[in-house]
């Protein structure tokens, strides 16, 4: 498959490279709705086919495939349209943002964001966002601008939108209400606590759930799952990063979601065959069916 081209490593130093078991598979299938699989990680490689099926496997049906830049967001858009099992987002990354601005690129590259976004595999803009952590105070106009044109595509080809918020709450929060959020807005690898939750809430705003949720130093994050309306949650691995317990720091793939689920069923006093089918139905929801066929229909 010509999309398999692309290939991206992880960093690996100081990490145990070691690809955690199989878990048990999940009672009801679902999906994996923020991945990464142009990355390489750990000592066994996983071509993104293989990936899917070591998913398929115990319970993770599908995926969402999502671009950081032009290169990935092609690779996701075309590894859409070659594997059934998945689905694109296409973005520039707010990392990314500032970078282009300053290189004078960001309106080109934003024009061609907007052409990927009209293909009928990609059901989401993302990730796109902010990010205050990684970038200063000189580069949040750029990332700004950047987030606002972002939203517009994905309202304008009626697709999901997928966040990415660190450290920004409340900027994020005041540019979808400023320029009016997508109809399903997705905050990618939840970040927020009960606050943020109830904010999500009283807007509709989706809550992807990753592997943070596992951690032990994550209670808030667990509160925020207890206050989402169930209705709201999703679930993600953001492979290869952010591997759930008790793995973490070893190399993250979409197969090992169900160790994320389990938690937050957990978590939730919830029986996990329930949270498990009211996760896929939020995931179609958002995203729409991954059978072409019914995409079609
Ligand atoms: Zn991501």
């Amino acid at each position: 498959m010509p999309a398999a081209g692309l290939r991206k490593r992880h960093q690996s130093e100081g990490r145990d490279l070691t690809r955690p078991e199989s878990p048990e598979p999940l009672p009801f299938p679902l999906y994996d709705n923020h991945a990464h699989l142009e990355f390489e990680d750990g000592h066994e490689q996983l071509d993104p086919s293989d990936s899917l099926d070591r998913a398929a496997a115990v319970g993770v049906r599908g995926i969402v495939q999502v671009g950081t830049d032009l290169e990935t967001s092609r690779w996701s858009a075309q590894l859409a349209e070659h594997d059934p099992r998945v689905l694109a987002a296409v973005a520039l990354h707010p990392n990314e943002a500032p970078k282009l601005f300053a290189q004078g690129q960001l309106s080109a590259h934003l024009s061609e964001i907007s052409r990927l976004a009209a293909q009928p595999c990609v059901r989401a803009v993302g990730e796109t966002g902010l990010d205050f952590f990684r970038t200063g105070e000189d580069g949040r106009d750029a990332q700004i601008e950047s987030f606002e044109t972002h939203i517009e595509i994905a309202r304008a080809n009626k697709i999901a939108l997928q966040i990415h918020d660190r450290d920004a709450h409340d900027e994020v929060v005041a540019t979808l209400k400023r320029v009016g959020a997508p109809d399903k807005t997705v905050f990618h690898c939840f970040s927020g606590d009960a606050t943020l939750a109830r904010i999500c809430n009283e807007n509709g705003w989706y809550m992807s759930f990753s592997g943070t949720a596992t951690f032990k130093n994550a209670p808030a994050l667990r509160e925020a799952l207890s206050v989402a309306r169930p209705e709201l949650v999703l679930a993600e691995t953001d492979s290869p990063f952010l591997t759930p317990e008790p793995f973490r720091g070893r190399p993250n793939a979409p197969y090992l979601l169900p160790y994320t689920v389990r938690r937050m069923a957990e978590a939730l006093g919830e029986d996990l065959a329930e949270v498990c089918a009211r996760i896929a139905a939020n995931t179609e929801r958002v995203y729409g069916s991954w059978d072409p066929a019914e995409a079609a229909a």
